[in-house]
């Protein structure tokens, strides 16, 4: 037996990596099985171009539990390890890893994101197991089995071992403060959560398997059943197939393994496979969306070549695709440093935007091969297009050519097209293109009757995002605006030619103008005299699209809150169409009281059809109503 001290600067490393990795102590079953699983490649890499002499067969790794004997043991059929490789691997090699920890540790680097995914390898045993052993024996010919134990000490002993087949064997004795990993749930619920794609099979007690009954059993005959080894994993998953090999129920049963509590199908996938110039993998869906941002979650998984690193893809995935669900793989991102040092990580950066434009050309594909069924998926996922073109300027230049504006009457059309079919009818007298929209069918009927009554298209966008796109529209195309049906008169959005003729004096505007100030006492109103089509409504309000469309981005976050206060006020116009019959007929009353109770009756009629006449107000105005019918 030799003895030695492994070369540690600091006088007890374990105790510090326990500390300062104490809210991922569940990691060190994913960085054993990880080890075993390369060691199983390796071996499998060696036979397959002749340099190892040895059966590779049909190698598994296996957990095993022991309960009384406080143990963990995690075996492999790997290459195993020799004496010297020992001494070389775990002695020195595996212990830089751990040195390297410390050192970031003390150059202030005590971000979340690095106590998240260290990868101390090895050493992470030392976090859950008061003494650790490796049991070994290398699949090289001629080999002596070594057995090499650690209480967590720099101290190490190396002996001759026992262990009569090649590969490694981990045993960890369980630290007092850990015993929560020698329950079969946590430890079940590890493997689900970090090695469920894993590519050697890993193997986790037994199962009982119910074949099926033989032709001549009887009715009550129970069915036979048998234990079989419980694989926990699937270690070829989809991703790691060829498109070419995978049918539209792949993707699905794919999707459902993935996220098992999720009953909803899938939209549609994006398998992503690239080598060059980095190396990625991964399959991402686009799930039914809803209008609810926050809502999302079952997220991406980050994997690291089969290996589950996390389901926090912030700064690898464009933000406005971390609404996506699936998979992504890739050895090529540096798992071991901080989230902010990663946002600035070139090869990370690359990653993100191929991702981007992988998404922009599926889209695409889409729209241009099955317009039909883009346009009726196109709800359930407008909201990652448009945050998408909002948030990524090469985003938003393929999409524009695919993302849909659909009117009220159930038609699409691209930004293109809208243009074309609009130019005719809504462009005003200044040369601007106005599209009309209604953020609401219901609320806003009566002003969408108006606006088709005059051969106007009128949109309906209704996502909770669409003030801040439609800003980024009208500052990206010239001589556009938007504005929705009830932002104005009709006459006022779209300005053909100069204003019709009042016919009305400016004295009697004058009086006009006092008498209805005199009934109508609330501030948030503000009368506005236009001379419009003596059958257009007397009267209408309107909420001004600029204050409007500024409080609602200012309630989804972003541009609004240039005006540095909280909630901003409602405001509305009322406009008072004064070549109207009605109006006319309003001055012309002489008798105050008869006057306003026209001006009552009215105003009440236009808040009516404008959804804003509710309790007291409504109910005098009913009652003012049937007083009027008598
Ligand atoms: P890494 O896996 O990043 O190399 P680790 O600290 O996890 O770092 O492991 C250190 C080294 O120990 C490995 O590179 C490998 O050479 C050796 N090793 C660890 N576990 C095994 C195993 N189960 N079989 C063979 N070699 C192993
Ligand atoms: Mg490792």
């Amino acid at each position: 037996m030799s003895t030695g001290k492994i070369n540690v600067s600091v006088e007890n490393i374990f105790p510090l990596i326990k500390k300062f990795l104490y809210s991922d102590h569940e990691i060190f079953l994913r960085e054993l099985i990880s080890n075993a699983t390369d060691a199983t490649l390796k071996l499998k890499h060696l036979t397959s171009i002749g340099e190892a002499k040895v059966e590779y067969g049909n190698p598994m790794i296996e957990v095993k539990i022991d309960k009384e004997g406080k143990k963990i043991h995690i075996t492999d059929q790997g290459i195993g390890m020799t004496e010297d490789e020992v001494k070389k691997y775990i002695n020195e090699l595996a212990f830089s890893g751990a040195e390297e920890f410390l050192n970031k540790y003390e150059d202030g680097a005590k971000e979340s994101g690095i106590i998240g995914h260290f990868g101390l390898g090895f050493y992470s045993a030392f976090m859950v197991a008061e003494k650790v052993e490796i049991s070994t024996k290398s699949f090289k010919e001629g080999s002596e089995a070594v057995l090499w134990s650690c209480d967590g000490s720099p101290n190490f002993t190396l002996e001759p071992g026992e262990k009569q087949d090649r590969g490694t064997e981990i045993i960890l004795h369980i630290a007092e403060d850990s015993t929560e990993f020698l329950e079969e749930g946590r430890i079940n619920e590890l493997l689900n959560k970090y090695n469920k794609f894993m590519p050697i099979p890993i193997k986790f007690g037994m199962k009982t398997e119910t074949l099926p009954k033989p032709e001549d059993a009887k009715e009550e005959d129970p069915a036979p059943t048998q234990e079989v080894d419980n694989i926990i994993n699937n270690p070829n998953p989809a991703w790691t197939k060829q498109p070419a090999d995978l049918d539209a129920d792949d993707y699905k049963n794919f999707y459902r393994e993935l996220y098992p509590m999720q009953f909803e199908e899938p939209l549609f996938h994006i398998h992503l496979n690239v080598d060059y110039p980095f190396n990625l993998t991964g399959i991402l869906y686009f799930p039914k969306m809803t209008n609810d941002l926050n809502q999302q979650k079952d997220r991406i998984q980050l994997y690291q070549n089969q290996v589950f690193v996390t389901d926090n893809v912030e700064g690898i995935v464009p933000e406005f695709l971390t609404m996506l669900r699936g998979v992504i793989d890739s050895p090529d991102i540096p798992l071991n440093v901080s989230r902010s040092y990663l946002q600035a990580d070139g090869a990370v950066k690359k990653i993100s935007s191929y991702i981007s434009r992988k998404v922009a050309d599926k889209l695409n594909s889409l729209f241009k091969n099955s317009r039909e069924e883009f346009e009726q998926k196109w709800n359930d996922i407008k909201i990652v297009i448009e945050y998408g073109m909002l948030s990524d300027d090469k985003f938003f230049e393929k999409a524009d050519k695919f993302a849909l504006y659909p009117t009220v009457d159930g038609k699409y059309f691209t930004f293109e097209e809208l243009q074309e079919k609009l130019k005719g009818n809504q462009t005003d007298k200044d040369d601007k293109l106005v599209v009309l929209y209604a953020s609401d069918e219901v609320a806003q009927h009566s002003y969408i009757e108006a606006a088709k009554a005059k051969g106007y298209e009128v949109l309906l966008m209704d996502s909770p995002i669409i003030g801040h796109l439609m800003q980024k529209l009208e500052t990206s195309k010239e001589k556009l605006s938007f504005a929705r049906v009830d932002a104005d008169h009709l006459d006022n959005l779209i300005k053909k030619e100069e204003n019709q003729i009042s016919k009305l004096s400016d004295e009697e505007k004058e009086t006009l103008k006092k008498n209805l100030e005199e009934v109508i006492t609330d501030k948030s109103y503000t009368v506005q005299l236009e001379a419009m089509d003596s059958d257009a409504s007397p009267f209408i309000i309107t909420e001004p699209e600029f204050m409007r469309r500024m409080k609602e981005m200012q309630q989804t976050g972003g541009g609004g809150g240039m005006f540095g206060m909280g909630a901003m006020p409602d405001m509305y116009n009322l406009i008072v169409n004064t070549n109207s019959e009605l109006v006319g007929e309003i001055l012309n009353t002489k008798t105050a009281k008869k006057r306003e109770r026209l001006i009552s009756q009215s105003i009440d009629l236009a808040r009516l059809s404008k959804g804003l006449l509710k309790g007291e107000e409504l109910t005098n105005f009913i009652k003012r109503s049937y007083e009027m019918v008598k």
